[in-house]
Parts: structure tokens; sequence; C-alpha cells
């Protein structure tokens, strides 16, 4: 076939949507328990919203970005993530006008042009969540604990959180000196975008992927040593907050995140299960990006969860088969009077909510049991001739192979009484 899905992109289907309708199902559930209310956003923005909001000297930013020209000479970007999006909605919306504080959450196509690997695609989906209008560590333990919650709804154990905190702007500045002076020391040994990012934002080069630079990075001052002391108090809060509720976590200063709007708290969960790609949910606290893209003061905390990551982890962890899928019955016929009735009483029992399926293909009457035997329907029959004479169908169990009379015209109440209690 000539014309295949692009790169780094996957049809959903089958068993895999299954799956998926499974953990979204859950997601939903798990952000109601937290009373976090739902919002979809659209999949393009203008491009200087992520530039501004995400950073310019990220990745993300940098390489990563599906932009295009439309033909209203608009600059615009696929979303490589959605916390922009649903920041410039927030404030859009004058959601800070009321009571606070705003919760939020997405399950959203995102975006980024990525070399395709295990758990790294170019259209892939993520799901995450947002507070707005608080800056009390216990904002920041709530959206742990929505992470932490889902892993353990998902049967996903060999997951490790590991939470750092990056200070506000003052500790961040006097952090970036100290940094900036170890950096200028092994300038020769790091590559030429860590030495280009080490004036812009030297917190950038600790993030880069180069195992080279890495080797040169590993005793690079932290920016713990350097919290100041209402940053400190914060990040203590905040442990104390995660081991009231059993949480278990490591402190681990390497955490410093791929975008530049975070500040104090950051966190990540690791898995081991998935190589490289281990992160399935990684976020923080960013109090200044709200101002940074609307000019209004309001901090705010939340995370982003890869779906193919905590799909790929809880198969590797939790191979329980899915539960079967099942239709409730299924009505062949033969010829076209049965035909008739056998579509009527199909579309009848949709409408009270009975998953009812019939032929569409002109089967024979054998071949529709076969049918029938494939979409794993729980009961089945057919009607002839004689059941339109007699005005009764006989109805099977498919895997008893008990049958029951029933009249014809009282079938669809008898059928619900029967599969619905
Ligand atoms: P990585 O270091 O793996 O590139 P990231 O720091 O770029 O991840 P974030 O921007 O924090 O990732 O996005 C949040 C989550 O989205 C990640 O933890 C991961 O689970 C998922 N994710 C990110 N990029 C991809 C991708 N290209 N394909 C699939 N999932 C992804
Ligand atoms: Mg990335």
């Amino acid at each position: 076939m000539e014309l295949r899905a692009l790169k780094g992109t996957k049809d959903i289907f089958g068993d895999e949507m299954r799956k998926w309708l499974e953990v979204e199902e859950i997601i939903r559930n798990l952000c109601d328990d937290f009373c976090f209310n739902q919002i979809r956003t659209p999949m393009f923005e203008f491009t200087k919203l992520f530039a501004r909001g995400v950073g310019d000297t990220t990745d993300i930013v940098n390489k990563e970005m599906y932009s295009f020209v439309d033909k209203g000479e608009n600059e615009i970007t696929l979303k490589p993530e959605s916390t922009a999006a649903v920041v410039r909605a927030f404030l859009e919306h004058n959601m800070y006008a009321d009571t606070q504080p705003t919760k939020l959450y997405y399950i959203s196509p995102t975006f980024r042009y990525e070399r395709p690997q295990a758990g790294r695609q170019r259209q892939f989906h993520q799901f995450g969540v947002e507070m707005f209008g608080s800056d009390s560590p216990t904002a920041d333990a709530e959206v742990i604990s929505i992470g932490y919650t889902l892993l353990k709804r998902l049967g996903i154990k060999k997951v490790e959180l590991h939470i750092n905190s990056l200070g506000g702007p003052e500790c961040r500045k006097k952090y970036n000196e100290t940094l900036k002076a170890f950096l200028g020391e092994k300038r020769e040994n790091l590559c030429p975008l860590c030495q280009e990012r080490m004036e812009k934002n030297p917190l950038r080069v600790l993030d880069c992927k180069n195992p080279e630079c890495q080797k040169h990075l590993q005793d690079a001052p932290t920016v713990l040593d350097t919290l100041g002391e209402e940053c400190m108090a914060h990040f203590n809060q905040l442990q104390e907050l995660l081991k009231a509720m059993d949480i278990p976590f490591v402190v681990d200063p390497s955490i410093v995140r791929g975008l530049d709007y975070y500040t104090k708290t950051v966190f990540e969960f690791v898995s081991n299960d998935i190589g490289a790609q281990g992160t399935v949910c990684g976020g923080g606290r960013y109090d200044r990006l709200v101002d940074e893209i609307g000019g209004k003061h309001v901090p705010a905390v939340g995370f982003g969860a890869g779906m193919e990551r905590l799909i790929i982890v809880r198969d590797a962890e939790n191979n329980a088969p899915l539960a079967l899928a099942t239709k409730d019955i299924f009505i062949g016929y033969r010829g076209d009077a049965a035909m008739v009735e056998a579509i009527k009483l199909v579309n009848n029992l949709r409408q009270v909510g009975i998953s009812a399926e019939t032929d569409h293909l002109q089967r024979s009457i054998k071949a529709q049991m076969k049918y029938a035997n494939k979409i794993n329907a729980r009961y089945s029959m057919i009607i002839g001739e004689s059941e339109l004479e007699e005005r009764s169908v006989r109805l099977k169990e498919m895997e008893s192979g008990d049958e029951v009379t029933i009249p014809m015209d009282q079938f669809v109440q008898a059928f619900k009484n029967i599969v619905q209690g």
C-alpha cells in the first residue's frame, strides 16, 4: 500500500482501543474523586504562546514543534504540550475571577517532532492536570497524589516518585551564578548547544541528553544548596504532606524538567520497565507562567503524563487479559419478511440500552450462528417463517445452549428482564 500513516503516528483500534477507553475511564473517575473538571483546548495555537510559555531555549521550542503558516499568514503550532494552552484559556475566560482554586484536567493529542522509538511518538497523548490559584504546598501534594493514585489504580507498582525544588526567582538567580561558574570550568567538555545555553539559561544544560556532557555534570552544584528560607520551608512542608499521605518519594536534585516555566516543586514518576523512555509523568509548580502569558499573578501547579507510556508500563507489569468484549444478543433471520422483523427488534432493543447485532451480509443461517459466536453474543435467536407465523421466538443462551420460548411481541421487555435483572 502506497499511503501509510506518518512516521511517529499510530492508529489505535481493536483491543488496543479498548485498553485506552479503560484507562480513560479510570482517569475520568480519578479526576472526579479529586474534584478536577475537564477542559478541551484547540489542537493548535499561535506559535508565540508556546515560545513564550514553554521557553525559547528549550528542546521543545527549539527542535520539536510542528509549526506552519496558515492561509491567513498566521504563525501556528500544533500543541507540543497543553499547559500553556490551558493557561491561555484560564486567562481568556477570566477563570481567575471565579472562586479559586481552579482545578482542570485534559486528555489531549500532543505533537513533537522527535525521533520515534518505543514510548516516543510524534503524535502522542497526554493526560494532565492544572491547579490554579494556590501557592500552598497542599496543592503540590494534591497534584502529586493524583499521579500516585492513577498509577495505583492502573496496577503499576514499579515506579518511583522523584521530587526536587527549583526555588523561586531569587534562589534561581543565585543558583544560576553558582552554576555558570561551575559550567565555565567545564566549558571545553560540553557540546556546542550546552555552550550556547550556558549563557542564556544554564539550568537547561543540566537537562542535556548527551552522555558525554552528563559525565561532566555529575558533581554540578544543586539548586537545593541555594534555596532561600521560604522555598525551603515550602519544600519541607510538601515532604511532610507526602509522608502523611503515605506516598513514597526520593529527593532527586538532578530533576530539572525540560520546560522553562517551573518554580519551586518539580517531580517525575519514573519507571524502570521501559528503558530510556522511563518518565511516565512529570510536572511541578509554575508560579510565573500565568503572569508571563497574561500579566496576572496566579500561582499554579500541574503535571503531564504520557498515555502511551502509561499503557506500555501497565502492560509490562500487569498483564491481566482484558475482559471479553461481549454483545447481549444476535438476532438472525431467514427471508425478507423476517429480515424486517429482525431489524425492528434489534433497533428496539438498542433503544433500551441492550447491545444487539444482526446480519448485514446475507449470510446463511449456519454462517449467521458462526458470526454470533465470533462477536461473543451472550444470547441468539433466528427469526424464520414459523416464528413469524406463531409470533414467538426461541431464545438461546450461547454458553449453555439452553432455550426458552418468548412471545415475539413481548420480546423487548422479556429480554430486558433477562439481561438487566
Ligand atoms: P522525555 O525526557 O522523555 O523527552 P519530556 O521531559 O520531554 O520527556 P514532558 O514534556 O514532561 O516530557 O511531557 C510529559 C510526559 O509526556 C512525559 O513524561 C512522557 O510520559 C510523555 N511524552 C513526552 N514526549 C513524548 C513523546 N514524544 N511520545 C510519547 N510520550 C511522550
Ligand atoms: Mg522530550
